[in-house]
């Protein structure tokens, strides 16, 4: 059953995914080549716990980590490393926050260095769908429009979309329904409400769609080891239309003052 939030509800939801988007922007000053994904998730991990909350993912289902660290052919679960990033990667960083009884969930996928052209335009469309989704999230339209809207932005430019993993509802429940699919049909699915909370996170693969597991039980890879993006936002439906919570514009803020990390998506 779908749990629609009330206006203070989403008010805490938003606290969070603001937690979450402040962490995001800290982790972003230390992004360089050189640096550990285990570093970045230490930095996340004690800034989160600072700000009088506890990382979403650490112990969710066993999840070791705060962070998901995701680079280039890793779509999504990656687990924190001792292996230095490279100039040249791509790196979706999944975080989630649990402050007040409720999770705020949000992706970024930065780039270390200069990024190939492929991998730039690969991240713009990434954002592109995730943004032509968010506009779909109306109260009276159905979550396949959502779902199409991404699917539709991906595939005309020429890549694919995950069908494995989905985007999810939000609340007192890291994941709890809907699902949120990034490929359907128009007109079909759950109709959206006033007081839906979705976490929309558009997987979209450079090459084919298909996917493998790794060993260790959770990172997610190309089946084809060509690049993978993904960006999150938790959006509410709030007077019939999709607010935000979750915001990029801190992020974008650190990005300015990294010289080894730019703003790609805009
Ligand atoms: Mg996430
Ligand atoms: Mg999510």
């Amino acid at each position: 059953m779908i749990q629609y939030k009330t206006r203070e509800e989403i008010e805490l939801i938003r606290e969070s995914s603001l937690l979450v988007a402040r962490t995001h922007a800290e982790v972003a000053k230390h992004i360089r080549p050189g640096v550990t994904t285990i570093e970045l998730d230490r930095i996340a991990e004690g800034f989160i716990r600072d700000h009088g909350a506890v990382p979403g993912f650490k112990g969710y289902q066993g999840f070791p980590y705060s962070l998901c660290i995701s680079p280039n052919e890793v779509i999504v679960h990656g687990f924190p490393s001792d292996n230095p990033v490279m100039e040249g990667d791509i790196l979706s960083i999944d975080c989630g926050v649990l402050k007040n009884g409720f999770y705020g969930d949000s992706a970024y996928t930065f780039a270390v260095g200069e990024i190939s052209d492929e991998k730039k335009r690969l991240l713009k469309v990434t954002y592109k769908s995730l943004l032509d989704g968010i506009e779909q999230l109306v109260a009276g339209n159905t979550l396949g429009d959502v779902s199409w809207a991404i699917q539709n932005t991906a595939e005309k430019a020429g890549y694919s979309v995950v069908r494995e993993l989905v985007g999810h509802g939000v609340g007192r429940n890291l994941h709890e329904p809907p699902e949120l699919p990034n490929f359907g049909k128009k007109g079909m699915g759950e109709l959206i409400k006033e007081g839906l909370v979705v976490a929309i996170e558009p997987m979209i693969n450079m090459g084919k769609r298909f996917v493998v597991q790794e060993k260790d039980g959770w990172t997610i890879r190309t089946a084809d080891r060509k690049p993978s993006g993904h960006y999150e936002h938790t959006v509410a439906v709030i007077d019939g239309k999709p607010e935000m919570l979750s915001t990029f514009s801190l992020i974008e803020e650190s990005l300015k003052e990294n010289k080894y990390n730019s703003v790609i998506i805009r």
